[in-house]
């Protein structure tokens, strides 16, 4: 018994002291624990890895069979997300937590273009050239930013990195008045192409069916498409961020890192 107290005692003397040394050290970090949590795995996991190739394996057959099928010779071509489908932007999520000092925060990130292709990606990309299809880029970064990314995507040696295959936030063709929205984008390149499949980590990047997430945060379209994962619509796991969070925020903005990680705390299941 004395010996569960002490060894209890001990532990506790231990955590208090690690905990007070790591305050010490890490004094300018933002304390964000959702974040670590979610970036260890998704820069670590070998799942993480298994996970894209899945998605992208599953695509190249999809591909595949579109070609084959194709028989009239239409224009083919996939939309590709950006950020977490094709390029890892993980360090940055460090660079949040580490309170790093980017005065123009993600700008600072993106002007770098020093984003790293994720499993598969370029590997799919250049497959889909390979297979005469066209892959187009539908990402939410704004115009401002179309320079760095074309630079960050060829650098990386991503296929179809020029003008005409990026489509960025506040491009014209995204009529619906948000702009966030990735309709008016799909519809423009579906003017010329038949669109085969859809790459993202975000609903958001599959169609506007999955925009709102009111009731039951989404799932509910979910659940009445479900025959359209890995057929059509290939979706790759995002941990860290994403349009999932706003129903847990009541869809309130601005809340701090405290705030936040309260109101995932108190609409986690379970006891
Ligand atoms: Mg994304």
């Amino acid at each position: 018994m004395k010996l569960k107290i002490y060894s209890a005692l001990f532990f506790t003397l231990l955590l208090v002291s690690c905990g007070t040394s790591k305050k010490t050290s890490n004094s300018a970090k933002i304390p964000d624990d959702k974040l670590v949590m979610a970036v260890a795995w998704y820069q670590h996991s070998a799942e993480m890895a298994a996970l894209y190739y899945q998605g992208f394996n599953i695509a190249s057959q999809r591909l595949d069979e579109a070609v084959a099928l194709n028989k009239a010779g239409k224009s083919l071509a996939v939309v590709v997300d950006i950020d977490e489908t094709m390029l890892d932007n993980s360090p940055f999520e460090t660079a949040l937590m580490n309170n790093a000092n980017f005065s123009e925060g993600w700008n600072d990130w993106t002007n770098k273009a020093e984003a790293k292709a994720l499993p598969g990606a370029l590997e799919f990309a250049n497959y889909a050239k390979s297979k005469k299809v066209d892959v187009f880029y539908i990402t939410n970064r704004n115009d401002s930013e179309r320079k760095p990314t074309l630079l960050n995507l060829q650098k990386v040696g991503f296929p179809f990195s020029t003008d005409d295959h990026l489509l960025t936030r506040s491009d014209p063709s995204a009529s619906t008045g948000n702009t966030s929205s990735k309709a008016g984008r799909r519809a423009k390149v579906a003017e010329k192409h038949e669109i085969i499949l859809l790459i993202g980590d975000n609903l958001n990047d599959f169609s506007e069916m999955f925009e709102d997430r009111k009731t039951n945060g989404g799932k509910l379209a979910v659940d009445r498409n479900r025959e359209d994962f890995g057929r059509k619509f290939i979706v790759l796991p995002n941990p860290m961020y994403g349009a999932w969070e706003k129903p847990l925020y009541d869809y309130r903005e601005g809340l701090s890192e405290k705030e936040k990680t309260q109101l995932l705390r108190g609409k986690l299941k379970g006891e």
